[in-house]
């Protein structure tokens, strides 16, 4: 939780499982942001013209940092998320590899690309990536650090600036990625934090910056998505989800229950590929629920030091979860466990949650939940399990589950969303050497692989003619005064042997 002090111009994070302060940072004023992004614009002119060899002792300087901070950066998130100990160290790691990724293979892939110069016979020509200029990277509140480091280390490594806006909610973990870069030795203003809420984000969106990239909301992302389309600044948006996981009747029923429960209760379902619906197929349907009741019952709610579920961030959170479970036991949905809020004084939770009988007319079914909730839906037949997983405008993963390989790959290939996992959920998430991106309303462009890199990239191409120019190739008047019959000559002798 966040107040925002106007009068000391301050944001003060609180921690919502104790109500204790996190600490403070400065509000950033709207009115300042041009003057932070023409700070990164002058810094772009060294760090934007190294090469990738000058570039990485810096990159290899914040992850030995990083790594020797990792207590630190724990503490931070923990002081202002709430979450577990094991989740913040989870959190860094995810950061680490990241960074290590990036900072060893950013020259390879954004190595220069030759194309082939068929049919342009006598030229050269290929792809250079050169860096976009300056980055705005906004980012959410559930994984602070490693996404908030995510986004900067892509972009830094590929030679832009950046100016981060993290969450209001948890700004302490975005400013920790600038301290820790100037920590190792990263040239001033390479990276800059601003701080407070949509509206310094709304104004970093409008302002000269060339590359935006988004991870939070739909809504959010559908407004940065329309500025940044008055000046056709590139954007990359990771947005929200409704991840379903397929279980087929030859599962292994008893790791497919602990995937379930696993990952739909990590960091109390606040996770963007948390399992937020499950399709079990009649054969192995009894077996599941049996076994995931039995995985759940076992959790609480973490109100002190356990690894369990731990609170929401904001008690609009449990609002929405507890509307969501309400609105689908008045349309016949059964709870199994669980189904009550606990409140403190300091901090809102929502008990493990295992629902049956729901269908795709309740909200839990079709809304992003976000919170410790397993709604499971028997179904007869792979292709309902999949219609049904498909029914979605949120497309940013699933996962299916099934002993045989080629049936899991089959199925899984039909499966609409930006990112698949099979006998496993999420994992993608962690994932950074393959691309990882939403379809539909979960988001546009991809933000892992190397796209990731690419994307604060422009692809130039540049041809060189090494003979004599095309153009005179074909004769003097070219291309003015070439007889259709010379062109269809050529169409010939370039293709009828193909
Ligand atoms: P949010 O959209 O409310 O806020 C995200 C960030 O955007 C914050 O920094 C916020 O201040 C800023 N912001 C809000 N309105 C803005 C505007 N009009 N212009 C510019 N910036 C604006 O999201 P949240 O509640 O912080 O995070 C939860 C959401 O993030 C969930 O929907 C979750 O699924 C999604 N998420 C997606 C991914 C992914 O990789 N796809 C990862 C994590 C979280």
């Amino acid at each position: 939780m966040t107040d925002m002090d106007i009068n000391t111009h301050k944001l003060h994070p609180t921690n919502p499982r104790t109500g204790e302060s996190a600490g403070s940072v400065p509000l950033t004023s709207v009115d300042s942001i041009d003057d932070v992004v023409a700070r990164s614009r002058a810094a772009l002119e060294t760090w934007g013209s190294l090469t990738h060899q000058e570039r990485r002792p810096h990159l290899k300087a914040l992850l030995k940092t990083t790594l020797k901070n990792e207590d630190r950066i724990a503490d931070v998130l923990i002081s202002e998320t709430g979450k577990s100990k094991s989740l913040a160290h989870l959190e860094v790691i995810a950061a680490l590899t990241a960074i290590d990724l990036y900072s060893r293979k950013a020259a390879k892939m954004l190595k220069r690309r030759k194309g082939s110069s068929w049919p342009m016979v006598g030229t050269k020509g290929w792809t250079e990536y050169r860096p976009l200029g300056v980055a705005a990277v906004i980012t959410p509140w559930n994984y602070p650090f490693y996404l908030s480091m995510l986004s900067t280390i892509q972009a830094i490594a590929a030679g832009c600036t950046v100016v981060l806006k993290p969450s209001e909610v948890t700004p302490l973990s975005g400013e920790l990625v600038a301290r820790l870069a100037s920590e190792a030795g990263l040239p001033s203003d390479v990276i800059q934090v601003v701080h407070g809420a949509g509206d310094v984000g709304a104004a970093l969106v409008a302002s000269d910056v060339d590359v935006i990239a988004f991870t939070g909301s739909t809504a959010a992302g559908k407004k940065i998505a329309a500025v940044a389309a008055e000046t056709l600044t590139p954007v990359i948006l990771e947005l929200g989800g409704k991840d379903a996981m397929i279980v087929l009747d030859d599962a292994n029923v008893k790791r497919a229950a602990i995937g379930a429960v696993a990952i739909s209760m990590l960091n109390a379902g606040q996770t963007c590929v948390a399992v937020e619906r499950v399709y079990v197929m009649d054969g192995v349907y009894d077996e599941f629920l049996a076994r995931t009741e039995s995985l759940v019952r076992k959790l609480s709610i973490d109100t002190g030091t356990s690894n369990d579920v731990g609170p929401f961030i904001s008690p609009t959170q449990q609002d929405i979860v507890a509307s969501q479970v309400n609105d689908a036991l008045a349309k016949g949905a059964k709870v199994v466990v669980g189904g009550e809020t606990h409140s403190t004084k300091h901090g809102t939770w929502y008990a493990p949650t295992l629902l049956t009988d729901v269908d795709h007319t309740m909200t839990v079914m079709r809304d992003e939940t976000f919170g410790p909730v397993l709604p499971i839906m028997r179904v007869s037949t792979e292709e309902e399990a999949l219609a049904l997983a498909n029914d979605s405008p949120l497309g940013l993963h699933g996962s299916v589950w099934s002993k045989s390989k080629s049936r899991a790959e089959r199925v899984a290939s039909q499966m609409t969303t930006g990112t698949v996992a099979i006998n496993d959920h999420g994992i993608n998430f962690f994932y950074p050497t393959i691309e990882l991106g939403g379809t539909g309303e979960s988001g546009l462009g991809s933000h892992m692989g190397d796209t990731g890199l690419k994307n604060f990239s422009v692809a130039r191409s540049i041809t060189e003619a090494r003979t004599l120019p095309t153009t005179q190739l074909l004769g003097v008047k070219f291309p003015f005064r070439v007889s259709p019959r010379r062109w269809k000559l050529l169409a010939k002798a370039l293709f009828w042997w193909r």
